[in-house]
């Protein structure tokens, strides 16, 4: 492929990355957005592939398209398998191998300049010094992103607690790591050796693992798109490294996005965007698992929630991550449309960080069916609970805790939440009175107009439905 032809696709694919990026940020555009990405990242690696005219690079061309073929087989059948609520983990892990990626590509861009420079005495050759520079920016972006995304996996998939780590002096920990990074990077520089480039590699991978395990659940969701903002820049990083503008072009893209995609999660979470990237950073005296004496919470049976339903007017459902776990989005909708046959105003209130992932909720309730018009956010249904007659919370805990409003010092504190309990009855759908995602007690569970529907949320909604 000529130089001109190589640059005609680079551009289209680039185009269709930034058309990509438009279409996913709305509802019934994802479909063509994704479809844009595809295209895009073929043309690509086509593309890169077909650049290859070196006949002694071919041997390397065929590893290459083996490689792809066995990634492809491996991704497919992930993606298939997947359940939606194990999106996230999927998610981090993947960022763990773009992480891994850009520390391979920088150590093997660090072996090959420096086996085609040679020993020299002195300062090195200013390109030099500055490719350099790149390896060592590169790789410690990269080593972050590998840690940071298996800490984030690991508390995602319940294998290590959500709690925060919470390190004496953790923020001094942090930024004696930076302050170190910046000194071996002049050396590196200055002195090249695979040795020093270890040690940044070293540095970098731990503070990668502390920066997320210093971080609650509560804030997690910001911490995945941190780390997808993190994956990008590592790409980009890759991209200087390989002297490819594609790779620079892609990487800045995810970058940007997954940056300004924190930035908005940390504002409709009231969260401070630094607090958030530094690592739980300013979250110091507040504590998480502390249990407090709220009082005798009160239980009522699926027939019992059938006569407060019948009786109602107005029903508003929020619904969180049991709801996936249980898989109840098929009879909430069934019993949505049962309701509203009956002439009762049913909808839904939806919480920004409901379920393990942006949109979450919103995915479900499509694929059951349910309108859009009556799926609503947190700032339009907020006002309404004191005059709505019951709310169903089905599998959500965090996101309707009132501790978030009233108690200054919890770990949730400032985050805005569904007000439910404004409500005349509140219904909890759940299995026990465990702590959500961020593990905080919940005194909604507590209140004088709040009941408790113990069980699996797809057999109990399943059972009122029976009782209608
Ligand atoms: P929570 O994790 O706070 O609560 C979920 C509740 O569902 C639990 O109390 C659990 O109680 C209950 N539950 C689990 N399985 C079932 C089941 N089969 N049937 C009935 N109930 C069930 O969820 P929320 O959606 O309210 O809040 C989300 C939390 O996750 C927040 O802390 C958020 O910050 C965090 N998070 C969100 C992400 C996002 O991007 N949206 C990403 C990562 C984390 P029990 O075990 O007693 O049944």
């Amino acid at each position: 492929m000529t130089l001109s032809l190589y640059t005609a696709a680079c551009t289209v694919a680039a185009l269709l990355f930034i058309l990509s990026l438009a279409g996913l940020s709305k509802h019934v555009s994802a479909k063509h957005g994704n479809y844009a990405g595809i295209a895009g990242m073929t043309l690509a690696l086509v593309a890169t592939l077909a650049r290859i005219t070196d006949v002694d690079r071919l041997g390397g061309v065929a590893a290459l398209v083996l490689a792809i073929a066995i990634g492809a087989v491996i991704g497919i059948w992930r993606a298939r398998k997947v359940e939606m609520t194990g999106m996230p983990e999927l998610i981090a892990m993947l960022h763990s191998f773009v992480g891994a990626a850009a520390v391979l590509v920088g150590f093997g861009s660090h072996l090959s300049t420096s086996a085609e420079q040679g020993a020299h005495s002195g300062l090195p050759p200013a390109g030099l010094m500055i490719h350099e520079g790149e390896v060592a920016v590169g790789v410690f972006i990269g080593a972050v992103t590998l840690t940071g995304s298996i800490v984030a996996f690991l508390k995602l998939s319940g294998r290590m607690s959500s709690a925060p780590l919470a390190l004496p002096a953790h923020n001094l920990i942090n930024l004696a790591a930076l302050a170190a990074f910046v000194v071996l990077t002049v050396w590196f520089v200055t002195q090249p050796s695979v040795w020093v480039l270890l040690l940044i590699t070293g540095l970098a991978l731990a503070l990668g693992a502390h920066l997320v395990a210093s971080i609650g659940g509560g804030d997690m969701p910001v911490v995945i798109s941190m780390l997808n903002s993190y994956s990008g820049w590592a790409a980009a990083a890759a991209g200087f490294m390989l002297g490819n503008d594609l790779l620079i072009i892609t990487g800045a893209l995810v970058g940007s996005s997954g940056a300004y995609l924190s930035w908005l999660m940390c504002r409709a979470m009231n969260r401070s965007f630094i607090s958030v990237i530094a690592g739980g950073f300013g979250s110091d005296g507040r504590t998480v698992g502390e249990v407090r004496d709220y009082g005798e919470h009160r239980e009522v049976t699926a027939e019992g929630v059938a006569d407060l339903l019948r009786a109602a007017t107005s029903v508003v459902i929020t619904p969180g991550y049991g709801m996936a776990v249980a898989q109840a989005q098929y009879p909430v909708a069934q019993l949505t449309s049962r309701l509203r046959e009956r002439g009762v105003d049913v909808r839904f209130g939806i919480h920004p960080v409901a379920g393990r992932l942006p949109g979450h909720m919103n995915v479900l309730l499509a694929e059951a069916k349910v309108p859009y018009d009556i799926v609503l956010e947190l700032d339009e249904v907020n006002d309404d609970f004191a005059t709505t007659d019951v709310v169903l919370v089905i599998g959500a805990n965090d996101t309707v805790n009132p501790a978030a409003t009233d108690e200054p010092g919890s770990p949730i504190a400032g985050m805005p939440v569904l007000q439910v309990w404004n409500a005349k009855d509140v219904v909890v759908f759940k299995r026990s009175m465990a702590t959500g995602y961020a593990g905080v007690q919940n005194p909604l569970f507590f209140k004088d107009n709040t009941q408790m529907l113990f069980g699996d949320a797809k057999e109990r909604v399943g059972d009122i439905l029976a009782a209608l």
